[in-house]
């Protein structure tokens, strides 16, 4: 952190509520990263007091257990703990999980994962996608000039019934390049800031495109693509404006405009799931989430891992 934005930081200490000293507090003396989460899990839920099984609110303190206060709600009689309704309910090894925070930070095979925090290759996997099934990008907006591409991934249906082909040895190459049953398009968007987003998508249609993009892309923002046929009436049904590359005819650059950041994004995403080889279809939304917590903001805390895992965060952006 810069000294300006440091002094800026301890101003804005002024302001925190007893109960938040107390916290930050813990946090600032080295508390272990899973007790901080808990913590910030548990402090969301005593201000809240909502039920997470009918919402209501007014939900008692009834003792405690695995290490969480236990809940209360006098209109349903159910009780509840801070991780009830989030994706880590019910899943054991509690003191396993800030290890495992640091395995997923690490982009860690299943294998290294389990041997890492002892527990079965099936249990990683599992929480693996339990983790990421929280993370978020938060509330995005993509200003100035964007870059636009998409990309495609080759994906495995190993696990899914009614394979309409033979079985192909996983991390094998696709029969037919470009657009087939198993390249599956993913869109990644990017602006000069770094901000950065991705989707799965169904086609590369203008429909599918808009979808994705139209919620993301500020009004004034200038949309830079290659000449994929797609992205012209995409533009012109959310009204921003567009530029095209003609990358067939040799143009990669003109003036400011290239879709470079939006190209290096791809790669690195493809050299992260390298590592992962034979990924399901399925599962590749959980594999840019994964991207997007721990690959772009590179090695992020046990502690910024938990968080978004838990959705109380979404992942920080950063280039
Ligand atoms: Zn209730």
């Amino acid at each position: 952190m810069d000294y300006q934005a440091y002094l800026t930081w301890l101003n804005e200490i002024d302001d925190l509520s007893p109960e938040q000293r107390l916290e930050t507090g813990r946090l600032l003396a080295g508390q272990p990263s899973l007790e901080a989460v808990i913590d910030l899990l548990e402090a969301r839920v005593r201000t809240m007091r909502a039920c997470p099984h009918c919402t209501v609110g007014g939900m008692v303190i009834r003792g405690r257990a695995n290490g969480l206060s236990r809940y209360y709600c006098k209109s349903c009689g159910k009780t509840s703990n801070a991780l009830t309704g989030t994706p880590l309910a019910r899943l054991r090894h509690k003191d396993r999980w800030a290890e495992f925070a640091a395995s997923l930070s690490d982009g860690d095979t299943v294998k290294i994962s389990a041997e890492r925090c002892a527990v079965a290759g099936s249990t990683a996997f599992r929480w693996r996608h339990r983790f990421l099934r929280a993370v978020t990008a938060g509330a995005i907006k993509l200003r100035g000039i964007v870059e636009a591409d998409e990309t495609f991934v080759l994906c495995s249906r190993k696990g899914e019934r009614n394979l309409d082909r033979k079985a192909r040895k996983r991390g094998g190459k696709a029969p037919k390049r470009g657009l087939s049953d198993e390249q599956i398009p993913v869109l990644v968007a990017v602006d000069r800031s770094g901000t950065t987003i991705s989707a799965v998508l169904p086609t590369v249609s203008a429909a599918h495109l808009q979808v994705v993009l139209q919620p993301v892309l500020d009004p004034d923002a200038l949309l830079v693509t290659d000449g994929c046929t797609s992205y012209p009436p995409c533009a012109a049904a959310m009204g921003i404006s567009h530029e095209s590359l003609n990358q067939t005819a040799g143009e990669r650059v003109r003036g400011e405009l290239h879709i470079q950041t939006v190209n290096s994004r791809h790669e690195r995403f493809k050299t992260f799931l390298r590592r992962h080889r034979g990924i399901a279809t399925k599962y590749l939304d959980s594999y840019l989430r994964w991207f997007h917590l721990a690959v772009l903001p590179r090695h992020p805390t046990p502690r910024a891992v938990l968080t978004a895992a838990a959705g109380i965060l979404p992942v920080r952006q950063c280039a």
